[in-house]
């Protein structure tokens, strides 16, 4: 019975999903041509110290261009290069691209001197993850203490052991790795204590609604707090801002990525709007929740 049922499922006429498999099926033919056709670039967003406004590093964002409908935002093709596994040789462009970028960039004043890139858990799981940074570092010539990679915290939850292994790997090496969108996963605090990491990543969400929701900042409060008491650097994203680039600040957050600073841009445009931290008058704090 569950299987005449299944069957007819199968079989029965449902437009909506046809359409949705072509689609994924024609978008992904699209992907696998885009590295050949040169559709892909990188941009890079400011990341700044939060203290005086300073530029520390940028991260590396990648844009594709599609021949017919233009612009795909990366939401929508980043999880299928990584269901297909296209995100390995993407992945790779990515990281040659902006290794090589961060050594153009080495001692030119006024420029990032370090880029964050993201690297998701299917390339780091691939088994020649770290000679291939090693291979790239070294044909780009950009040193290790200039490249930061952002992991996510599924990719530390999934396998912790060997997570701690890996990332200890690109530690030893100099490489800094950051946990992106910090808070919106499930990290274990026990093993955060153990994880070769140097900075957390406070995600956007909780910045956006600092000022309209006293749990967000009391949860950004205690990210700030847990990463200074690990010894870790932290960075709020997604500050558009004055007033949250203030609250982040007065926190005691160290570092910040957002609209308020700069949108992602190309390399040969990369400006940075300085926004230098106002002088403090006490008694005049603006007051978020
Ligand atoms: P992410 O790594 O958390 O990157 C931050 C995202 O927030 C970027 O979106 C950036 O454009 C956006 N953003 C930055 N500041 C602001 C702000 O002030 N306000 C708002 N509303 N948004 C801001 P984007 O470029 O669309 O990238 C989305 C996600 O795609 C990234 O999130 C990352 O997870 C993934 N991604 C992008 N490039 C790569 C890549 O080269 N490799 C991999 N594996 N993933 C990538
Ligand atoms: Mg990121
Ligand atoms: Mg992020
Ligand atoms: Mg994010």
């Amino acid at each position: 019975r569950a299987k005449a049922h299944a069957r007819n499922t199968v079989q029965a006429y449902r437009p909506e999903l046809t359409l949705a498999v072509q689609q994924r099926f024609e978008l992904t033919h699209a992907l696998r041509l885009a590295n050949e056709a040169a559709q892909f670039r990188l941009d890079y967003q400011p990341q700044v110290r939060l203290s005086d406004g300073a530029l520390i590093g940028a991260e590396a964002l990648l844009r594709w261009r599609h021949p017919t409908r233009g612009p795909i935002s990366p939401a929508e093709f980043i999880p299928l290069a990584e269901d297909t596994g296209l995100i390995v040789p993407i992945g790779r462009w990515v990281l040659e691209t902006a290794c090589a970028q961060a050594a153009r960039w080495q001692g030119q004043p006024g420029k990032p001197q370090q880029v964050a890139v993201n690297v998701s858990a299917r390339q780091l799981r691939q088994p020649d993850f770290v000679e291939t940074v090693d291979q790239i570092l070294h044909e780009t010539g950009c040193p290790p203490q200039a490249l930061e990679l952002e992991v996510t915290e599924s990719l530390l939850l999934e396998d912790a052991e060997g997570a701690i292994e890996l990332l200890g790997r690109l530690s030893s090496r100099g490489v800094r790795v950051a946990i992106d969108d910090f808070g919106t996963g499930y990290s274990s605090l026990s093993y955060l204590k153990r994880m070769p990491v140097q900075t957390l990543k406070i995600d956007r969400s909780f910045v956006s609604e600092l000022s309209s929701d006293a749990n967000v900042a009391a949860i950004a409060r205690t990210v700030i707090v847990l990463a200074r008491s690990l010894g870790l650097d932290v960075l709020a994203e997604g500050v558009e801002t004055a007033e949250q680039a203030a609250w982040l600040r007065r926190e005691g957050c160290d570092w910040a990525q957002g609209w308020y600073y700069g949108r992602p841009a190309p390399a040969e445009d990369f400006s940075l709007i300085v926004h230098e931290a106002p002088p403090q008058r006490a008694g005049k704090h603006l007051q978020l929740a």
